[in-house]
């Protein structure tokens, strides 16, 4: 994938987490019921963790995700 930014090649990767990971409007350690869920909670996720596929740009320091559906 191409940089939406730069046009640099990105690297693929994984955002991690021993938690759910959700994106919000605020800062707050606890997720609102406005927040963006980032991955599917199941059982697996659950006890393992959770993972999202992400691509990084090391000349911009940015990542892009796409969500899942
Ligand atoms: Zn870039």
């Amino acid at each position: 994938m191409k940089c939406l930014c730069c046009g640099n090649e990105m690297e693929k990767g994984f955002i991690k987490s021993s938690h759910q990971i959700f994106w919000g409007k605020d800062n707050g350690f606890w997720s609102s019921g406005d927040d963006i869920r980032l991955a599917k909670v199941t059982f697996d996720t659950f006890v393992k963790g959770n993972s999202i596929e992400s691509f990084y740009c090391s000349n911009c320091q940015k990542i892009i995700i796409s969500l899942e559906k």
